[in-house]
């Protein structure tokens, strides 16, 4: 059996950045023009702490009820950007990756994204995946450790397949699927396999120099990307 955490952003989609848009949006709306999201880092990052970073900078404590009310807004306008025609879509190969891989008797699919729960469902449903598609979902706000990181998450996604599978799940049967650093080192801090691709913003030699196992452009070769997967 093979166990499969996929990030959400450039490594399934790509939102036209609607996901930064629209924090800039709620920033603005709650605080004013001069709101900015600039210096803000966000690739493989968790939005929890990517607000809170925000919040704190524009001199708001970052209490949980300051929190849950930027959350909302930010929620409201990227349903918004989400709408307009071609923001949202899958990346090459994706598609036909997702339609075989649910094919597959000997895989279970999850996610592990830093987006919200909700936030990270309106960017796959407007890019054409349904988020249960995957039976293990772990989402940015799920880490019990603050401050927040993607490493705190891999366990919980294992735990999760474990439940599923009805017996303990090892880790090195877990391959988690990323475009960042962050991704490849919350795989291998947790004993994780890691295929990185170079759609997001760090290229094919700042992966591999990340530690990642399997490095490709992209996932548009289907039947290479199976193959790794499967552990071919
Ligand atoms: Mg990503």
């Amino acid at each position: 059996m093979t166990y499969l955490l996929f990030d959400i952003d450039s490594t399934l989609i790509d939102s036209s950045r609607s996901g930064m848009g629209a924090m800039l949006d709620a920033g603005r709306e709650l605080f004013g023009a001069g709101f900015t999201t600039e210096g803000i880092e966000y690739a493989g990052r968790l939005d929890p702490l990517i607000v809170h970073d925000l919040l704190e900078r524009i001199g708001v404590r970052p209490t949980s009820e300051a929190h849950a009310h930027f959350r909302g807004v930010y929620r409201g306008h990227l349903e918004r950007r989400l709408s307009a025609p071609g923001v949202a879509r899958s990346l090459p190969g994706v598609d036909v990756l997702l339609s075989r891989l649910r094919g597959e008797r000997r895989v279970s699919l999850g996610l592990l994204t830093g987006n919200y729960e909700e936030t990270g469902c309106l960017k796959l449903r407007a890019s054409g995946i349904d988020p249960l598609w995957f039976g293990v979902r772990v989402w940015g706000d799920e880490s019990p450790l603050w401050p927040a990181r993607r490493d705190h998450l891999p366990p919980i996604g294992i735990e999760r397949f474990g439940a599923l599978a009805g017996r303990r799940v090892d880790p090195e049967r877990v391959m988690i699927i990323g475009d960042t650093p962050d991704d490849v080192r919350c795989a291998k801090v947790n004993g994780c396999r890691v295929l990185a691709v170079a759609t997001g913003k760090f290229r094919v030699d700042a992966l591999k120099d990340s530690g990642a196992d399997v490095v490709l452009e992209d996932l548009s070769d289907v039947t290479r990307v199976m193959s790794i997967l499967m552990g071919g």
